[in-house]
């Protein structure tokens, strides 16, 4: 079990922040989601309200130019912006996830050059790790950057990229030695008005479709050494796992935050529809199904805001706790929207109520940073390591 103290609370500057949140999730979201979705428009317009309330501050320490909330506030403000629009909080924790490398491996003067535009939202970021044939299996990963004079050379596609075409700035993993594999890989700062940088096609996707996916594709991008983070090569695994640890927390509150935007539908639903002359919410079945999703979604917000806490790195079990709070909250956010669909009936099963939308968008959960059978495995690793002491 874990030593570090749970601690659960806000104060009353965050409370207000989130309060903020659902005010903008109420009057900005709500009736652009659909709109946006159908049309697979990058919210722009929800992102500028996002900035005059400040809300890229919640996801960046106060050195460089965040409100220095922490990892656990940050995550309260993701599960709250999914509760409305899981593509708008795709678009907006991509940001954070296209930091992180930096924040854990770069050099001061990096983080200062780089985070600070992002905590205004003045710039966006995106993460671009995946390629083609390197998904789950991230160690085959073929994009190169090869050192001539004071630049390196990059070349190679990315996969699925977040962000990609939106943002003003890419954190590209790509090997700086070949012979080493995973070791030889290295991250790199790429600005979007790079020559040799483009964009594949907008991604046709199921859900999440305001969120703007596309291909990275990098021809002889050329980037000044001082863009190599941290200085200093093969040091990109270690960033990336440390990115990854830190960032599935924010995924499980994804996965809290569109639970409960189900669940809210539902209930709200049961409460007016009548058939058999009764309200359904009186149907012990109906309850039933009500009362099942809640319990998970409590479970999962408890396991989401412990491996919140941990995810600063500090503790020896983030990697476990962040893989299994994902998990988690990825699979019970799946299950209460495809029950909330039951629970509306035929009307749940069209565009004229939002747990359809909930629905598609909620599959990704199971798929980003980490499948849920990518996540199993990482849990099954940990528990081989921890069985060898049990007594
Ligand atoms: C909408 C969207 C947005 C994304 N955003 C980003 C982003 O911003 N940046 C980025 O870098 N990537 C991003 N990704 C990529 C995402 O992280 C990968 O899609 C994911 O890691 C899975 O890789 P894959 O799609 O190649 O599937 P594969 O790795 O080919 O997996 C296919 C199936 O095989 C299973 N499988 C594979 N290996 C194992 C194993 N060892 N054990 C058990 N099962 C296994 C998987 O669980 C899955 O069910 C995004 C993807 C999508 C769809």
């Amino acid at each position: 079990m874990s030593d570090k103290k749970l601690e659960f609370s806000i104060n009353e500057d965050e409370q207000q922040v989130l309060d903020l949140v659902h005010e903008i999730g109420r009057n900005e979201i709500i009736p652009q989601r659909m709109e946006l979705d159908e049309k697979e428009e990058f919210p722009h317009k929800i992102f500028d309200k996002f900035r005059e309330a400040g809300l890229f501050g919640t996801l960046f320490d106060e050195a460089y130019g965040g409100l220095g909330m922490g990892p656990f506030m940050s995550c309260l403000v993701m599960e709250a912006i999914s509760q409305y629009c899981l593509g708008v909080a795709t678009s907006f924790g991509a940001v954070k996830l296209g930091a992180l490398p930096i924040l854990f491996g770069g050099t001061e003067e990096q983080k200062q050059k780089y985070i600070l535009p992002l905590s205004t939202g003045e710039k966006l970021a995106a993460f671009a790790l995946t390629e083609p044939e390197a998904g789950s299996d991230v160690p085959n990963l073929s994009t190169t950057a090869v050192k001539k004079g004071d630049k390196y050379v990059l070349n190679g596609t990315k996969q699925w990229i977040s962000n990609g075409g939106a943002a003003d700035i890419y954190t590209v993993f790509a090997l700086t030695d070949k012979s080493k594999g995973a070791r030889g890989m290295s991250v790199f700062v790429v600005e979007k008005d790079t020559p040799g940088l483009s964009f594949g096609k907008l991604e046709n996707k199921l859900g999440i479709r305001c969120s703007h996916t596309r291909q990275v594709i990098l021809e002889d991008v050329e980037v000044p050494e001082e863009n190599l983070v941290g200085l200093k090569p093969n040091k990109g695994f270690i960033h990336g796992l440390k990115t990854l640890n830190a960032s599935r927390p924010f995924i499980a509150a994804m996965g809290v935050g569109v639970a409960q935007g189900a669940y809210q539908e539902a209930a709200k639903y049961a409460r007016e529809r009548v058939q058999f002359g009764k309200n359904i919410i009186n149907f012990q079945a109906i309850q039933h199904m009500l009362a099942n999703m809640i319990v998970k979604i409590e479970g999962a917000r408890l396991l989401t805001y412990r491996a919140a806490v941990y995810s600063d790195g500090s503790h020896p079990g983030t990697a476990k706790f962040s893989a299994i709070a994902k998990y988690y909250s990825s699979e019970i956010a799946m299950q209460v929207t495809t029950d909330a669909i039951q629970i509306l009936g035929g009307y749940g099963y069209t565009k004229d109520y939002p747990v359809e939308k909930m629905f598609r968008d909620a599959k990704i959960l199971q798929i980003y940073e980490g499948t849920s059978q990518i996540q199993l495995n990482e849990i099954g690793a940990h528990i081989i390591k921890e069985s060898a002491t049990f007594k």
